[in-house]
C-alpha cells in the first residue's frame, strides 16, 4: 500500500511536455523540439520550431533534463531549417537533426562524429525545459 502511494506521487511529477534544444546538422542553426509524454518516461517528439539560443536560455530550455525512452511521432514535422526528418543525439547530450540515411554525422554542437542507427523507443536522456 505504501509503495503504491510512492509510485503515484512520482508519476504526478513527470513532465507532460518538454522542449529540447537542437541544432541543424547542415546549417548549424538552432531549433526546439517539443516532446510530449503520455506515460511516465515515454516521450514522443511531435513538433519543431525555430528559436534563438538566447531565447531558449532565457526560457530555461537548456536546463531541465528529460529521461526515459524516445520516439518520433508520425506527424513529426522535421527540422525547420533543412527538412531532415529525424533526430540524432550525441554523447555530449545534445540533439541535432538527421536525414535518416547517413549513418555518421558531425555533431553541430561539439564537432564530433556521431553514429546514428534509427529510432524506436531508444533509451537515454535529453536536455530540455518544461513546457507549461
Ligand atoms: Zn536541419
Ligand atoms: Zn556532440
Amino acid at each position: 500500500m505504501k509503495k503504491e502511494t510512492t509510485t503515484l506521487t512520482t508519476e504526478k511529477e513527470y513532465y507532460t511536455a518538454a522542449i529540447v534544444m537542437a541544432r541543424c546538422t547542415n546549417r548549424k542553426l538552432s531549433f526546439g523540439i517539443r516532446w510530449e509524454s503520455s506515460k511516465p518516461k515515454r516521450w514522443v517528439a511531435n513538433w519543431t520550431f525555430v528559436i534563438k539560443e538566447s531565447s531558449a536560455t532565457r526560457e530555461g530550455y537548456d536546463k531541465v533534463k528529460i529521461k526515459g525512452r524516445f520516439k518520433l511521432d508520425e506527424a513529426y514535422p522535421g527540422c525547420p531549417h533543412c527538412g531532415a526528418t529525424s533526430i540524432g543525439t550525441c554523447r555530449c547530450g545534445k540533439s541535432c537533426c538527421w536525414n535518416g540515411q547517413n549513418e555518421e554525422i558531425i555533431c553541430p554542437w561539439c564537432g564530433k562524429e556521431i553514429y546514428v542507427s534509427g529510432w524506436g523507443w531508444g533509451g537515454g536522456s535529453l536536455f530540455g525545459g518544461s513546457d507549461r
